[in-house]
């Protein structure tokens, strides 16, 4: 297993819309295998395969620090079957934005179709911190952002951040 570099905000391919994944076969496998890692090293709560130089929509998740799941997962395929609940705005980051935290609306539950190993379907329900999980990795997959989901006045706020970021900086 190797730990893959992370993508940082400013480079085009987090912009970019993910294509289904096709084939899981082994090169895949040890794709999921590298991502996971490289999120564990990262500390980070979740990893979406174009942020470490692919697109294919696929996602790790790791909310074991919070007990919230036992194991990291991994996410293929992923599809929003149902969003329902309220809308809780609560503080997320981002492993393309080292260092910047942000407070961002999401709804609290969703369903969600996705499909395993197999190439079998599933169907999963996430609420509260998972969802919000979940819902920031499959914007990811669609090329979208989470300071995208900021009104104009707040991005204004982040800008010399923003630029920091770009330029390879902590903030
Ligand atoms: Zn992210």
């Amino acid at each position: 297993m190797s730990v893959l570099q992370i993508k940082i905000y400013g480079e085009e391919i987090l912009r970019r819309e993910s294509k289904p994944v096709a084939n899981i076969d082994g090169d895949f496998v040890k794709f999921l295998e590298d991502m996971n890692q490289t999120m564990l090293a990262a500390k980070g709560l979740g990893l979406a395969a174009n942020q470490v130089g692919r697109t294919l929509r696929a996602f790790t998740i790791d909310l074991t620090q919070f007990d919230v799941l036992s194991e990291p997962r991994i996410i293929i395929n992923p599809e929003i079957a149902e969003m329902n609940g309220d809308i809780i705005t609560s503080e997320e980051g981002c492993l393309s934005f080292p260092g910047l935290y942000q407070m961002i609306e999401r709804p609290r539950k969703v369903t969600i179709k996705s499909i395993n190993l197999d190439g079998n379907e599933y169907y999963f329900e996430a609420e509260g911190l998972i969802a919000r999980v979940v819902l920031h990795e499959i914007d990811h997959l669609n090329g979208t952002l989470f300071i995208d989901k900021l009104t104009p006045a707040q991005r204004n706020l982040i800008r010399s951040k923003l630029k920091k970021i770009k330029a390879g900086e902590r903030v």
